[in-house]
């Protein structure tokens, strides 16, 4: 699944190139998770602008003769994003995963999504609903200067499930999944198990520090290769050539030579070093 660092992967890859570009085309394929919620139609002739992101949402605005507002995008399960600066006159025909076509006068955004967990959705602004409502509930970005041990520690307090868990949830902070929730909490030496309540300040300290620096990694190396994440360019990332715990069942910890365990917590599963991560 397409994890925090993958998304921004993605936005940095085409934000810059679709930034001003005019909408000539929109194409749908199959219905993804959610209806696009407005004619696609209108988007022609509207200008692309500015394309951030919010835990893995992307906003993507459009100023378009009669609709005013922006599309909202998630990669869901297995989508990927890609944006061919091939000239339009020649528009490769979608295939039978491509379920949204964006045709601009810079090219073409396409959306691959084989499971259809994805979703691309209108919306008039990004606080207002449909995306303010879909964005509900996120915790902080986890570069937000406001993201410290001391919140961490705050929200993870009143949880009665294991630290892991707490994480996974993402309305504390967000791009804590699986992968990065695991090896944070290596590199924290923290054992998953432990109960979110006691988490102690200074190590809801480390976690935040390692959340943070996890993350800060994965984007530089170009998100993990794990189910074949590519960027908008069709280039694979490289996260996982350095991952501690994750996918190592049974390999030596890289710090001390014990076996990594793999256990499954909320049907996913964790892997850790039982010596280096203590409750
Ligand atoms: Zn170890």
């Amino acid at each position: 699944m397409p994890e925090l660092p993958e998304v921004e992967v993605t936005r940095r890859s085409f934000a810059q190139a679709i930034e001003g570009a005019t909408v000539t085309r929109v194409a749908l394929g199959k219905a993804l998770r959610w209806p696009l919620g407005l004619a696609p139609d209108s988007l022609v002739g509207g200008r692309v602008g500015a394309v951030t992101r919010r835990g893995k949402y992307l906003w993507l605005p459009v100023s378009a003769p009669v609709a005013e507002g922006g599309l909202l995008l998630h990669l869901g399960m297995s989508g990927s994003l890609a944006f061919s600066a091939a000239p339009q006159s020649t528009p490769s025909a979608p295939g039978p995963h491509d379920h949204f076509d964006l045709y601009t006068d810079r090219g073409l955004l396409r959306l691959n999504d084989p499971r259809r967990f994805g979703a691309v959705v209108w919306s008039p602004a990004f606080d207002q609903p449909p995306a303010a409502k879909l964005l509900a509930g996120l915790g902080l970005e986890p570069f937000d200067p406001r993201f410290t041990g001391e919140y961490l520690r705050a929200g993870l307090s009143g949880r009665r499930v294991a630290v892991k868990s707490a994480l996974l949830a993402g309305d504390i902070v967000v791009g804590a999944g699986n992968i990065y929730a695991c090896e944070s909490l290596f590199l924290a030496g923290i054992d998953p198990r432990l109960a979110a309540s006691k988490v102690s300040r200074p190590r809801a300290e480390r976690l935040a520090q390692a959340v943070r620096g996890v993350l800060a990694q994965a984007l530089e190396a170009g998100g993990t290769t794990l189910r074949d994440f590519k960027d908008a360019h069709g280039v694979a990332g490289s996260f996982q050539m350095q991952a501690s715990v994750y996918g190592r069942e049974g390999l030596p910890c890289l710090r001390c030579d014990t076996p990594v365990r793999r256990i499954v917590q909320g049907q996913r599963s964790t892997f850790f070093c039982p010596k280096c991560q203590k409750k």
